[in-house]
């Protein structure tokens, strides 16, 4: 348990890979910090089973990363209850298919608030902890996506771009602090996010969801196998270990090769 007495902020965590995130950091031992949203009594046994898992402490907090303040409340309870966030990962982020002449100007918003500002607002308010405690790591869910682009998804090809140039700047403000800063870049992982676009595929490109599946999304993974929100976890395990404290700034590929085309 080499995460015994860290703890963990994992946001968007109620679903998908960031509750991976949580599970695998918990086994190591770390105290999470569980954040997203869902139904309440589901999100208690989740909250339940961490806490059960680390042997440490488990704390859930609703804040909507869209909102500054909340964030900071977010934060705040962190501090207050564990002292501080030694691992963030930034992994809260959302997805709207459409030709960017149709795209929905709140949708445009909520994208760059969540899958973007939210990572600016949550570092800045924990790395004076980190460089306190004169170590630290911070991880964000990027995507495929940072590095090429796809058709109908203009918000969110930009927002993962720019994250993994913040992910950069960090890295380089942070780099003699004992802190690293990365990105990991998934190909297509099988969850409840990558669901909820089949339908707004098929009506965009008129197809089923058969297609939408082998056609769309496996067609660009030449390995033709979605991701697993466990691989990408144990990816973010391997970059808080102490071997890992050279790689700093990366954005690290896990798409099957998608990105190498
Ligand atoms: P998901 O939809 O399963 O989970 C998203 C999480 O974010 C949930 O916990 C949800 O409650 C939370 N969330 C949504 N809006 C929020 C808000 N305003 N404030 C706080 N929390 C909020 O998605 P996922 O597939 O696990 O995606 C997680 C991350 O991984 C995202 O950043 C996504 O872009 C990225 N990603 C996913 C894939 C994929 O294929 N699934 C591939 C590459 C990158």
């Amino acid at each position: 348990m080499f995460l015994k007495g860290k703890t963990a902020l994992v946001t968007g965590s109620t679903s998908g890979i960031g509750l991976a995130y949580a599970q695998a950091l918990a086994k190591e031992g770390a105290n999470i910090v569980l954040n997203g949203f869902g139904d309440a009594d589901e999100i208690e046994a989740m909250r339940s089973e961490l806490a059960g898992i680390s042997g440490g402490t488990a704390l859930y907090s609703g804040a909507d990363l869209t909102d500054e303040a909340a964030i900071a409340d977010m934060f705040a309870y962190a501090a207050a209850e564990l002292g501080g966030v030694d691992i963030l990962i930034n992994n809260a982020g959302t997805q709207y298919v459409a030709k960017v002449e149709e795209f929905p100007v709140d949708k445009w918003n909520l994208i760059i608030a969540l899958n973007l500002s939210a990572a600016f607002h949550t570092s800045r308010l924990a790395i004076p902890y980190m460089k306190k405690q004169g170590w630290g790591r911070i991880i964000a869910t990027a995507s495929a996506h940072s590095l090429v682009a796809s058709p109908g998804k203009s918000a969110y090809v930009a927002a993962k771009h720019a994250i993994a140039g913040l992910t950069k700047t960090l890295a380089l403000e942070t780099a003699e602090h004992g802190i690293t800063v990365n990105a990991i870049s998934p190909g297509y992982v099988w969850t409840p996010l990558v669901e909820g676009q089949i339908p707004d595929t098929m009506a965009t490109r008129n197809m089923t969801r058969e297609e939408v599946i082998n056609d769309v999304l496996l067609k660009a993974q030449p390995t033709k196998e979605f991701v697993t929100p466990d691989q990408v976890a144990s990816m973010a395990l391997y970059l808080c270990r102490d071997e890992a404290k050279a790689i700093t700034g990366a954005n690290l590929s896990m798409d099957g090769g998608w990105s190498v085309q």
